[in-house]
Order: structure tokens, then C-alpha cells, then sequence
């Protein structure tokens, strides 16, 4: 993943505001990565951009070898399903659907086989401990519970780069601690690279790579020895 001279701002009626400021940064895969900096830095901003969701004004976007700026709208979003699972701060699960519905809606939007679809989204399921929430609704689920269907939904297309943006923002410190657990092992077991912004120390801690950013701008990038969590 590698962004050359990246930069995105945001118009608010009369004033420019910077959301990234002439990035250039590389992250390895498979890696667990966190984006860490205050609030308004620019990780959202910097995660919508590597994640497809969102385009810079310049500079050059390279995404598992694929130079995404050059992509058409279609051709992105298929780059995006097929390759980009994301998690949000709040979960963002479909209240309508089941927690089974959920995680299997993006093997109907990418038009998977029913048995295959049965079998990928039971498997990620087990995994993340909620077989036996699947007929559930997500309002009848916890915090933690929800992020954990987030998490299910994101991974269930076998993606090679999961992105989150705050994802222990909205859970107390042991409900975030278990889904830290289970960020870790996921990616371990599937060696994909997970991407983070968050100022939770305890997320920070737990990574392989952190990248600091500051007003839009890069400040640091280190490799350190992650803390062992319990998944
Ligand atoms: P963070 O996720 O680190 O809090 P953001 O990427 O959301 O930071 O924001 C970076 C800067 O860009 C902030 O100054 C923020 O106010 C501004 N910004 C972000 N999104 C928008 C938007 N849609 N419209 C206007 N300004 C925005
Ligand atoms: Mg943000």
C-alpha cells in the first residue's frame, strides 16, 4: 500500500480545510497497522482514501499494486468488495437484517452461490463466537457483539486489506480489550493487513507498525514489538 504525494482537502463555504497534506507513506502487508493521532489529524480522511471510499485531489494511490486513482468509479467499487473489508466506529450494521443477513450481504451484492455463502458466512460466524446469535437482530445485540458481526461482515469476501476507523471507540476498556483479541488473531490466522486509526493506547500497543499523523502531515512510522492480547 503506497500513497506518493497524497493530499485531500474539504471546502467549507468560503475556507479550505486540510484534511491530508502532501502524505507520501508505505505500509507493508500482512501487517497490523495503526493509524494514531488526535482528533481532526486526518486518519479518517487518510483511511477513506486507501480504502477506495474517497479519491485525493493529488497525488498518486497504489493499493496491493493497483494504481486506484486511475480506476473508474465501477472498477473502484469492484476493487473495493473484492479486495477492502471495513469496519467502522459504529458498526454500521443493515438494523432490518439478521446478524446472519448481515455478514452475508456482501456475498449477494458479489452474487456468491447460495451453499457457498452458507458455508463462508457460518465459518466467519464461528470465529468470531456468534453462531448461535444468528438469527438475532443487531439492536438486540451488545456493543461489543456488534462490532464482532462488523468484523464477521468484513472479512467474509476473504479481503486482503481490512481497514477499521476507531473500531474500541464506542466499547468499554474489556469489551474493547476482546475485540483488540480478536482483530489480532484474525489477522494472524489469515495474514492479511489490518489498517487502523485510533488513539486507544491499548490498540496502539497491540500493533505491529505505528503511523503518527499530525494536521494532515506524517510525523512517524515505526515497526515495534506488539503486546500479547488474548483473543
Ligand atoms: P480524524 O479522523 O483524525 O479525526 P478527519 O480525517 O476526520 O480526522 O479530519 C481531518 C480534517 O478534515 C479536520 O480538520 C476535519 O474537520 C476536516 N474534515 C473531515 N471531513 C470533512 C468534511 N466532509 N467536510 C469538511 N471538513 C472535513
Ligand atoms: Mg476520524
Amino acid at each position: 500500500m503506497e500513497l506518493e504525494r497524497v493530499t485531500r482537502s474539504y471546502v467549507l463555504g468560503s475556507v479550505q480545510v486540510t484534511g491530508v497534506d502532501d502524505v507520501s507513506l508505505r505500509i507493508e502487508v500482512p501487517r497490523f497497522t495503526v493509524l494514531s493521532g488526535p482528533s481532526g489529524s486526518g486518519k479518517t480522511t487518510l483511511l477513506n482514501l486507501i480504502g477506495c471510499i474517497d479519491r485525493p485531489d493529488t497525488g498518486r494511490i497504489t493499493v496491493l499494486g493497483h494504481d486506484v486513482g486511475r480506476l473508474q468509479d465501477d472498477a473502484l467499487s469492484d476493487f473495493r468488495g473484492q479486495h477492502v473489508g471495513t469496519v467502522f466506529q459504529t458498526f454500521n450494521l443493515l438494523p432490518v437484517l439478521s446478524v446472519y443477513e448481515n455478514v452475508e450481504y456482501p456475498l449477494l451484492l458479489a452474487r456468491v452461490p447460495a451453499a457457498e455463502r452458507r458455508e463462508r458466512v457460518m465459518a466467519l460466524l464461528q470465529e468470531v463466537g456468534l453462531a448461535d446469535k444468528r438469527a438475532h437482530w443487531p439492536g438486540q445485540l451488545s456493543g461489543g457483539q456488534r462490532q464482532r458481526v462488523a468484523i464477521a461482515r468484513a472479512l467474509v469476501r476473504n479481503p486482503a486489506l481490512v481497514l477499521a476507523d476507531e473500531p474500541t471507540a464506542n466499547l468499554d476498556s474489556r469489551t474493547g480489550e476482546a475485540i483488540i483479541g480478536l482483530m489480532r488473531r484474525m489477522q494472524r490466522d489469515k495474514r492479511i493487513a489490518f489498517i487502523f486509526s485510533s488513539h486507544d493506547p491499548r490498540v496502539l500497543a497491540a500493533a505491529d507498525e505505528v503511523v503518527h499523523i499530525q494536521d494532515g502531515r506524517i510525523t512517524g512510522q515505526g515497526l515495534q514489538q506488539p503486546r500479547e492480547v488474548a483473543a
